[in-house]
């Protein structure tokens, strides 16, 4: 049942805010308001990380396969309460039942693989020319750690930055999306449930403006990782330099991600890959392909197989459908403006591009295919984080990598091509952190390294077991056996 008062978890348990102020939660799916949300204040800020400063020492002097098997338990509980986590995903988000679910199962895969990380944690050794001294690297936690949380995924993204930030030794605040609040308190419980230690984790709510930078502003944060828009995320990066003491800044941005379609291509397979790149979780991922690059040869062939396949899209949230709603009116009105500034800019609308009347008022914006829209338009170079993708020409493979590359983004990308020298080309001259070959332009495991380059991030890692690099310091040990003798 999701709650009708969202509050935070501090300390292991439910707490209300000092402000006394609240904000609403609606739901996507019919705009009614399901719950008030606690507007969170600095002084609520810092209980948390008072909470979290209080425990990381203890925490962090657990061996980490100790950890490890905490966060394991949190997995295994975790898929116990899938109908229950899959709720407040779908509640907070809208998405059908399927993706809400898979959602579940893949936060918990990752707890898995987190598990382990815990048993291996590996340093190196190294060879000194110093006779009777020894040299190896460990790793360390970094100590309290802030998670900045997106809400297109709410369950994944607290399970893909607090996994792996505990198995390292840290205390974690996390900052809840004020669009899906209550999955960050749920975690909470979850994590305790699985015999997490008090104070460990702690998650607020609130503003971005009030709760995030006073997290950000706290001289106790070692490490802030955030996900979410580059505007914010380049907000942080210079609120930090800012703060007498430096902390790390790790950045998981949007994307502006291309599938390019050869000549050479399966059609049908392309256009399969192109829709679901697009309009899964109506759009509203950071891999979402939104440009779709063919090759003038096949473009008319290719554009039908596309427009045929979008129309059997199955818009809503039920347990068959493919396409859920955007998270908030505003989002849906920013989406449907920016559709009418490209057609009045010259674009052509090839399906959606308008509201699904049948299921009003839920914010559902039906799968939107344009074309003729230049380049260098601001619609095929800001990221939409909405169902609208574009088609574009290109004469030949090079004039395709060109226009890839063409953006400030660097996430993700996909080719559909059965040459090999192109498969090869795409992966060396496409700049991102991720290439995907006759595929969708999304693709992530526990196991998979995640980021970008350019506006998409700024070189770090989630998950895989890169994401430890994320959250520990590298420590340099040089032992001096027998000093005497040197
Ligand atoms: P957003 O930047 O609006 O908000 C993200 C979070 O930052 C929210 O919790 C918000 O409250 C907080 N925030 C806002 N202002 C802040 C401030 N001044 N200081 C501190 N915190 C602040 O992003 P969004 O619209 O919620 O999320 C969508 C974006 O996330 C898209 O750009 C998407 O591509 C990106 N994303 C990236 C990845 C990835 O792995 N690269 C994954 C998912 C989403």
């Amino acid at each position: 049942m999701y709650p009708r008062e969202i509050v935070h978890w501090i300390s292991g348990e439910t707490a209300g805010s000092s402000s006394g102020a609240t904000f609403e939660k609606r739901s996507p799916i019919d705009d009614a308001v399901v719950a008030q949300v606690v507007r969170g204040s600095a002084a609520d800020v810092t209980r948390a990380v008072d909470a979290a400063a209080a425990a990381a020492d203890a925490w962090s002097r657990m061996p980490a396969p100790r950890r490890g098997e905490i966060v394991g338990r949190a997995a295994a509980v975790l898929r116990t309460r899938e109908r229950e986590f899959g709720e407040i995903v779908q509640v907070e988000t809208g998405k059908p039942w399927k993706n809400a679910a898979a959602e579940v199962a893949s936060s918990a895969d990752l707890g898995v693989f987190m598990e382990s990380e815990g048993s291996r944690f590996y340093g190196k050794t190294m060879t000194s020319p110093i006779p009777n001294r020894s040299v190896r690297t460990e790793r360390a936690p970094i100590g309290v750690c802030a998670a900045i949380m997106p809400f297109n995924s709410p369950l994944a993204g607290i399970a893909w930055k607090v996994f792996p930030a505990l198995v390292c030794g840290n205390a974690v605040v996390a900052k809840s999306h004020e669009l899906a609040p209550q999955t960050a308190v749920a975690f909470g419980q979850l994590l305790q449930d699985a015999g997490l230690p008090r104070g460990v984790y702690s998650a607020v709510q609130g503003l971005g403006p009030e709760v995030g930078t006073a997290l950000v502003d706290d001289p106790r944060v070692g490490l802030v990782s955030f996900t979410g828009s580059v505007a914010t995320g380049k907000a942080i990066q210079q609120r930090v330099s800012g703060r007498p003491v430096l902390a790390k800044v790790c950045l998981e941005l949007g994307g502006k991600n291309p599938l390019i379609v050869c000549d050479d291509a399966d059609v049908t397979l392309a256009a399969e890959h192109a829709v679901a790149s697009a309009f899964i979780d109506a759009g509203q991922r950071c891999a979402a392909g939104s440009r779709i690059i063919v090759f003038d040869r096949i473009y008319d062939a290719f554009r039908d197989a596309l427009l045929t396949r979008a129309a059997a899209v199955k818009v809503g949230s039920g347990p068959q459908d493919e396409c859920g709603p955007v998270i908030s009116r505003a989002s849906l009105d920013r989406l449907l403006g920016a559709v009418d500034g490209a057609t009045r800019r010259g674009a052509r609308v090839l399906a959606g591009g308008h509201v699904v009347d049948a299921l009003k008022p839920g914010y559902y914006m039906a799968p939107t295919i344009l074309e003729g829209v230049p380049h260098d338009d601001e619609l095929s170079q800001q990221e939409l984080f909405g169902p609208i993708t574009c088609l574009y020409r290109v004469a030949d493979f090079d004039a395709a990598i060109q226009m890839a590359n063409a953006t400030a983004f660097g996430l993700t990308g996909a080719i559909h091509t059965f040459n090999s020298n192109r498969i090869e080309q795409f992966i060396a001259r496409y700049r991102a952190g991720l290439v995907s070959i006759n595929g969708p332009t999304y693709g992530a495991g526990p196991h998979m390294p995640f980021g970008g380059v350019k506006n998409s991030g700024n070189g770090f890692r989630e998950p895989g077991t890169e994401a430890l690099d994320v959250y520990c310091e590298w420590k340099t040990v040089v032992v001096n056996h027998d000093p005497a003798r040197v």
